[in-house]
């Protein structure tokens, strides 16, 4: 088996994989902030985690996988205040979204899901053992992280800290690199804020303190594997290190794996910038959850992946083609026998998704060697060499590709099924015209009018027609 080799963004190299304990990988993942439906943008990063975790547990790795739900922020506060629903009330429903979203596009649910706004305590702790060691202040009821205190400051991002002005702050949470400043770990309330009572004051954490305490909390003071998107490094990851490897003296995570991202045009997919599609609203346009799952994966993770109608369409017709294979494999008529040829075949095919994979999780590699025993094994059979023997060692290759992929059982419509949104000859069902009707509701009265009109088009496309009376109701009928 090849090394496994992952380029790791704190040292700038690719390195060999070895992790601290023999045989079981502790990683962490950032997870979404639940105050709308992820995009497909978020969903490639968390593809690319996806791939990561069920690759290292093909290599019989014992995987621990901490996902975090950041579930309180500053963007949470202002939409759920807007809502005029609790912070609990607002995120439980993207929550809920965002998980069913998960199991649509096949992917493997961590060890521990982490809610920000369950561990409070575990982030006032943390702050308190840094303000113990000297690495905060306070100014008007707030705590800051001083990063003059930290001399390993910018390790990750490579940032220039030195022209920085001492004792300059940001209270945001997302920050770019031209505003290096202390950060604040625990925020006072603004008036009519949510805020928790601590022994640090009333307050709320900061994004950054967040992932610090949950990931330790469940992995440990050092992991093997933290991962996000590349947007995270800066200041996300940057500061999870200060602060963690601040309280701890230790390393906080010796690989750090980042993401690059999906593009729509030539620019990065982003909710600020309103040019994203979500998961829902490509299901709802007829497109597969194998076809979107597919497609993320199959760039290599730190290549940007740029989002088209037609890459969708390639990746739906590449898992029809590997479907057929299997079935063709499963049902053909076979001349009796077993060629050692072609047992060599389907063992170099392995060989070669291996390698692929084990050179820093390059998916188009290890693709190309699946699809390259597809071909040769197609010709065979049309050359009526292939025997009934063969078959057995091909499909387990298959499986195996499948493990990591996991594209080739067809059971799309049971996934689309469970987001309500079946297609069947009769159109989408009531029930899931209802439940869309009641989402664009939810939209409006929480004035998200681009999200309304966006789940009323999406209807339009389906043939369903909404008509809103004067009392605010809304009344739905097909074309
Ligand atoms: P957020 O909910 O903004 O914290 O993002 C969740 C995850 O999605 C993070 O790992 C981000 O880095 C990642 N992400 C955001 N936008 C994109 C994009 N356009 N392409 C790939 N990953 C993204
Ligand atoms: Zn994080």
């Amino acid at each position: 088996m090849s090394e496994i080799q992952f380029h790791n963004t704190l040292s700038g190299k690719t390195e060999p994989f070895v992790p601290l304990v023999p045989g079981e990988v502790r990683a962490y993942t950032c997870g979404p902030t639940v105050y709308d439906f992820a995009h497909i943008g978020n969903f490639r990063t968390f593809v690319f985690q996806d791939i990561l975790r069920r690759y290292l547990k093909s290599r019989g790795y014992r995987v621990i996988q901490v996902m975090n739900l950041t579930d309180v922020d500053d963007r949470i506060i202002q939409k759920a205040a807007a809502a005029g629903a609790s912070i609990r009330e607002y995120t439980d429903k993207y929550i809920q979204a965002f998980l069913d979203d998960r199991a649509a596009l096949n992917l493997e649910p961590p060890e521990y899901i982490a809610r920000a706004t369950e561990h409070i305590d575990d982030m006032v702790n943390l702050i308190q053992r840094l303000t113990a060691r000297g690495f905060t202040y306070t100014s008007e009821g707030s705590t800051y992280f001083r990063i003059s205190k930290f001399p390993a400051y910018g390790k990750l991002s490579r940032i220039d800290v030195a022209g920085m002005q001492t004792g300059a702050r940001v209270d945001m949470d997302r920050y770019d690199k031209d505003n290096v400043r202390d950060f604040a770990l625990w925020k006072a309330p603004k008036p009519g804020e949510h805020f928790w009572e601590s022994a640090i004051g009333p307050g709320r954490p900061g994004w950054h303190i967040e992932c610090s305490a949950m990931a330790m909390q469940y992995l440990g003071e050092t992991m093997d594997i933290h991962s996000g998107g590349v947007d995270l490094t800066f200041p996300h990851h940057e500061n999870e290190i200060a602060q963690s490897e601040a309280a701890t003296g230790k390393p906080f995570a010796h690989y750090w794996l980042h993401a690059e991202h999906l593009l729509i045009g030539a620019e990065v997919m982003s909710k600020s910038k309103g040019n994203f599609s979500t998961l829902r609203e490509l299901l709802a346009q007829g497109h597969k959850p194998s076809s979107v799952r597919f497609l993320l994966a199959s760039v290599p993770y730190r290549r940007q992946l740029n989002f088209t109608p037609e890459s969708l369409q390639g990746a739906a017709s590449s898992v029809d083609r590997l479907r057929t294979f299997v079935s063709r494999l499963q049902t053909g008529k076979f001349p009796t026998g077993t060629s050692a040829a072609m047992a060599e075949r389907a063992t170099k095919a392995r060989e070669e998704f291996e390698r692929g994979l084990a050179d820093d999780l390059n998916t188009a590699q290890a693709l190309a060697a699946v699809f390259d025993l597809v071909r040769d094994v197609n010709i065979a059979i049309d050359r009526g060499e292939f025997l009934r023997g063969d078959a057995a060692p091909v499909l387990a290759a298959l499986e195996s590709f499948d493990a990591i992929f996991a594209v080739l059982h067809d059971d799309d419509a049971a996934r689309l099924r469970t987001l309500g949104l079946g297609q069947d000859s009769a159109g989408p069902s009531d029930a899931a015209i209802d439940a869309l009707v009641a989402e664009r509701q939810a939209a409006r009265k929480r004035r998200d009018f681009a999200a309304s009109d966006r789940i009323r088009d999406q209807l339009a496309e389906r043939g369903i027609i909404l008509e809103d009376s004067r009392d605010g109701g809304v009344r739905w009928k097909r074309k």
